[in-house]
């Protein structure tokens, strides 16, 4: 059995793992490059592979740095199952089509600004060929087993974000886990990601490899934050990710109320993105925390805004209310519209909830700009902008280790590190070496192991 790295190597986007065995071949993960330019442009260079031969994909989950390089893969004709969770699916039926839609954007932009080289820019793929790819999901649940050629696989729950797995494969007596996003002992929404049975190699995700979460409770920190900004008058405003985190965020704020730590207040979740993603939620009750009252209690509580009418229309509700809206590094979404209203006034309070990405205008509110710029003009910031720790969907690298103490693992398995920064999969390599008996490397693009 060959494995060949083909994507998220020095980097925590672009995941792709080709395991070829007997003329069969896998991709494992089937993921998009994001974030910096010079690694989106490789979104659009072939793949050492050869479309004709792959007999399947397999994904460990529905984030678009995993499954968003499936429409690409598709448009050169590739016919073959796409296998997952079945909430994976129902996730990516969403996240794909989004991100056809944003693509088909981003080249319009281009061509209107005359910024690409190319006379007439053609997006990466359209909305119609992400939704034509769906046809070639096929539901694998947890524990199921799988086989092409000589190879068995099957997923196993990691948390992270519904859905997601880690994926254990074997051949010929040999045995490969490839972790997936590895989610959190202690999250809010998911369980803790199970155990590893013993392997032969590992492919092990290091994207907080140099970091430990910041202590403290999450909760205690977003009451403490919507007192203040009740006792002010003003607006909360979190920009937040559609698939997760906006699910938490409802629940916290519901939870607070009904335990009384915060006055009862309107809530408004201004995302059809998240919205649709809730009912996904609802519907996979059984594999996360919350029960079906926990979900239908944030029915009640939570206010749906879906159309552009009524989002406009919270421009004239009353002080102090909360609302929630994409996007969760303020690249875009109606957030934007909110924003642009309402940062100058000093009562309002600007709450990012996840990792701001280097660049971004959420990177930029963090350090603290008092001027931001959005759809081409210029707005005074005299917001009080916060970061609510805590609400992490991947694990730290001290959790990683106990994750790997608690797996069946044994001195004579080999871990390849991947989806990191350089920095971090450095730290995590030595983390492990300090600690373990694991042989363990940083994993590199293209390089092919043989086991
Ligand atoms: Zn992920």
């Amino acid at each position: 059995m060959k494995i060949t790295f083909l994507g998220a190597t020095q980097t925590v986007t672009g995941s792709k793992f080709l395991v070829s065995h007997n003329h069969r071949q896998i991709l494992v993960d089937c993921g998009l490059y994001q974030g910096y330019k010079w690694l989106r442009r490789r979104n659009r260079q072939p793949l050492p592979l050869d479309i004709d031969k792959l007999d399947a994909i397999v994904l460990t989950h529905a984030h678009l740095d995993h499954s968003g390089y499936i429409p690409v893969l598709y448009k050169q004709g590739y016919r073959g199952p796409v296998y997952c969770h079945p909430a994976t699916q129902a996730l990516c039926d969403i996240l794909l089509s989004d991100s056809g839609h944003l693509q088909e954007e981003d080249a319009g932009y281009l061509a209107k600004h005359r910024l690409s080289k190319h006379e007439k820019p053609e997006p990466l793929y359209d909305r119609k060929t992400a939704e034509h790819s769906m046809q070639l999901f096929r539901p694998l649940d947890f524990d199921q087993p799988k086989e092409v050629g000589d190879m068995r696989f099957w997923l196993q729950p990691v948390g992270h974000i519904l859905g997601a797995g880690s994926l254990i494969l074997e051949c010929e007596g040999k045995k490969v886990g490839f972790s997936g996003d590895v989610g959190r002992p202690d999250d809010v929404f998911m369980r803790p990601p199970r155990p590893l049975p013993a392997l032969d190699l590992l492919l092990l995700e290091s994207t907080y490899g140099d970091r430990r979460h910041e202590p403290g409770d999450p909760l205690e920190q977003l009451a403490t934050l919507v007192n203040d900004t009740v006792a002010a008058g003003g607006v909360m405003l979190i920009p937040s990710f559609a698939v997760g985190r906006a699910q938490t965020l409802q629940h916290l704020l519901v939870r607070l109320m009904d335990e009384q730590r915060i006055p009862k207040l309107k809530v408004f979740l201004d995302s059809p993105m998240a919205i649709e993603v809730g009912e996904i939620y609802e519907r996979f009750v059984d594999q996360h925390r919350l029960s079906r009252a926990d979900c239908h209690r944030m029915g009640q509580v939570i206010t749906l805004v879906r159309s552009v009418e009524d989002s406009k229309a919270l421009a004239d509700e009353v002080y102090p209310h909360i609302i929630i809206a994409g996007s969760g590094m303020v690249t875009g979404g109606r957030i934007l519209h909110h924003m642009k209203r309402l940062l100058g006034d000093h009562r309002t309070t600007l709450l990012l909830t996840g990792h701001q990405a280097g660049g971004t205008r959420g990177a930029k509110l963090l350090q603290g700009c008092d001027k931001v710029r959005i759809h081409g003009d210029w707005f005074d910031n005299r917001a009080r902008v916060e970061r609510l720790h805590g609400l992490s969907g991947h694990a730290d690298y001290a959790e990683l280790g106990q994750w790997l103490a608690d797996s069946e693992l044994t001195a004579s398995t080999a871990i390849e590190l991947v989806h990191g920064e350089p920095e971090a999969l450095e730290a995590m390599r030595d983390y492990l070496r300090q600690t373990t008996d694991f042989e363990v490397n940083i994993g590199e693009y293209e390089r092919i192991l043989t086991l």
